[in-house]
């Protein structure tokens, strides 16, 4: 398709690895356009108590610009610790706490307990300039003892989805990408896209 004739979404993110994924995931269908790129710099306060909450609050921070917006709020919920991080999970070990640092305070809090059941689950909502929908996507699997793998970002490097071996940190990102939270989230807006429009 030529470029110009692919519509833009704007996706409520300031995390690069986050909508490099998502325009991935869209290929040409959207072009995935960030909030810098209409002059919005401001930080929104991801106040909401849950993933819901907090994809309605980025969707609607931006929802003037006139063209869609998509916002996805996503977490690790780990079973033995009640579904945390979950929408903590950015800000786990602190308020400007690195990936690393999170990944460490998971592992120390998950020192030896063997139940290592967690998931990823992301909540994106859709706002079509009158309508806010909302859509979720999780993949299950397990928590590493130790990190592995280069690539992705967050949680990635102690995760490994159900059927694998591969932490999510060690698969190419096509192949994250091709079973993830955020593609089944953007699968069902997709399939929604395809039913209503
Ligand atoms: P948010 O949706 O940007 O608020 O994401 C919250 C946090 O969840 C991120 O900062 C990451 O730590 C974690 N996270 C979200 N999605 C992923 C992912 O695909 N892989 C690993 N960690 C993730």
């Amino acid at each position: 398709m030529n470029p110009t004739t692919i519509p833009k979404i704007l996706v409520s993110s300031r995390n690069p690895h986050k909508r490099h994924e998502i325009q991935a995931i869209l290929e040409n269908r959207f072009q995935v356009i960030g909030p810098e790129d209409i002059g919005f710099n401001e930080e929104v306060e991801e106040s909401g108590a849950t993933l819901e909450e907090n994809a309605r609050i980025k969707a609607l921070a931006v929802a003037d610009w006139g063209g869609p917006v998509l916002a996805d709020d996503s977490g690790l919920e780990i079973e033995a610790l009640g579904g945390g991080p979950g929408v903590h999970s950015a800000r786990f070990a602190g308020s400007k706490s690195t990936d690393l640092q999170n990944i460490q305070k998971v592992l120390k809090m998950m020192e030896g307990i063997s139940n290592r059941r967690a998931q990823f689950s992301t909540v994106l909502a859709y706002f079509d300039g009158q309508n806010l929908t909302t859509f979720k996507g999780s993949v299950s699997g397990t928590i590493l003892l130790q990190p592995r793998g280069n690539d992705g970002f967050g949680y990635d490097p102690i995760f490994v989805a159900d059927g694998h071996t591969k932490s999510f940190s060690e698969l190419s990102p096509a192949k994250k990408n091709s079973l993830s939270h955020r593609k089944k989230a953007l699968d069902a807006w997709l399939n929604f896209l395809d039913l209503y429009l």
